[in-house]
C-alpha cells in the first residue's frame, strides 16, 4: 500500500555545471496554445499526420518555458523571465521555483533577453508594473529595442493578427519604459560577462538572439525561440508559426541553425521544448529531429 507521509514539493529546477559555471534550469510553467498557431496555411490533415504519433491531443499544444540561470563568481544571470501573471495559473512560476533553487529574486544581478515577446519579458514586472527583480540590470539587443519602440514596426511579413501584434508592442513598450534606467544594449560583437556570446538569429523578431555559453573548452547554445515545438518544426522547418515577425526569414534562419546544430552535434538548450529543454539535433535522410538528453535518475538524486 502507498503511504503518503508528507506532501513533497516537486522540483521546479535542475542543476548542472559547465566548467567553472554553476547552471540551473528553472521552469516558469507551461502555457497551452491553439494548434492553429503552428504551420499557418498548411492543411490540418498534413500537420496532424505528423503530430498524431507524438501528441494525444492536437487541438492545443502546450509550450514549456525553461529559464536558464547562470551563476558565476559575482553574478546571477537569467536568460529571459517567463510570463509573469499574464498567462494563466500554470505559468509565472519563475520566482517561487528560483527560490526553491536557492535564488531569491533580489539576488539576481542580470537578465539577458533573447527578444521582447510577452512570454519572455512579462515576468520582469508584476501586476502593478513594478520590477520583480529589484537589483537586476536588463540586457537586450539594440535592434530589438528599436523595433518595438518605433512608431510603426513592420509587421507586414508576419502571419499573426494585427490586433495581437499591436498588443505585443504595447506590452514591450510598457516594459521598456518601466526598465529604462536599467537597460543595457548588446550588438553581438562582444561577449557579455566573459561567458555569454550573443548570436544574431533574425526572423522570429528582428533582434532575436541565441547565446553561446562557454566555460573553459565547454560550450552549449541557448537556442531561444528558433523552434517552439519538437515535431513539425524539425520535420518541416518551413511550416513555421504565427509567432514569427518575419515568417520567411524565421524559416530560413531555423533551417540554417538546424543544419549547423546537426552538423556539429552541438549540445543545445531550448526555451520552449519539453522540460528541461536540453538535447541535440539529428539529421537522417534530410530530416531533422530533436534528441532530448536522457536522465536515468531525477536530477540531483
Ligand atoms: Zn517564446
Amino acid at each position: 500500500m502507498y503511504i503518503e507521509e508528507e506532501k513533497s514539493v516537486p522540483a521546479g529546477f535542475m542543476a548542472f555545471r559547465l566548467g567553472e559555471l554553476e547552471l540551473r534550469v528553472v521552469t516558469d510553467g507551461a502555457v497551452p496554445y491553439d494548434s492553429n498557431c503552428f504551420a499557418p496555411g498548411i492543411s490540418r490533415s498534413q500537420v496532424n499526420a505528423l503530430w498524431h504519433d507524438h501528441y494525444m491531443d492536437t487541438k492545443t499544444i502546450a509550450l514549456a518555458h525553461n529559464i536558464l540561470v547562470i551563476k558565476s563568481h559575482n553574478r546571477i544571470v537569467l536568460i529571459d523571465a517567463g510570463n509573469g501573471d499574464k498567462a494563466g495559473k500554470d505559468a509565472g512560476r519563475l520566482p517561487e521555483n528560483l527560490l526553491q533553487a536557492g535564488i531569491p529574486v533580489n539576488a539576481v544581478t542580470d537578465i539577458v533577453l533573447t527578444h521582447a515577446h510577452p512570454d519572455h519579458i512579462n515576468g520582469l514586472t508584476d501586476a502593478l508594473n513594478r520590477p520583480v527583480f529589484p537589483h537586476a540590470q536588463v540586457h537586450v539587443s539594440k535592434t530589438e529595442f528599436d523595433f518595438w519602440m518605433s512608431v510603426a514596426p513592420d509587421f507586414s511579413n508576419s502571419k499573426n493578427s494585427k490586433m495581437t501584434l499591436s498588443a505585443m508592442q504595447r506590452q514591450a513598450m510598457d516594459f521598456f519604459t518601466v526598465c529604462h534606467d536599467r537597460l543595457h544594449f548588446f550588438s553581438g560583437e562582444d561577449k557579455l560577462f566573459g561567458f555569454l556570446q550573443p548570436l544574431h538569429a533574425p526572423g522570429h523578431t528582428p533582434g532575436h538572439y541565441m547565446f553561446a555559453i562557454t566555460s573553459g573548452n565547454e560550450t552549449f547554445i541557448h537556442s531561444a525561440d528558433i523552434f517552439h515545438e519538437e515535431v513539425i518544426l524539425f520535420a518541416q522547418p518551413d511550416w513555421g508559426t504565427i509567432f514569427d515577425t518575419d515568417f520567411a526569414l524565421a524559416a530560413a534562419t531555423r533551417k540554417k541553425v538546424l543544419e549547423q546544430f546537426a552538423h556539429t552535434r552541438q549540445r543545445v538548450f531550448a526555451y520552449h521544448l519539453p522540460w528541461p529543454g536540453l538535447g541535440h539535433v539529428r539529421k537522417i535522410n534530410d530530416t531533422y529531429s530533436w534528441i532530448p538528453e536522457r536522465y536515468m535518475t531525477p536530477p540531483g538524486y
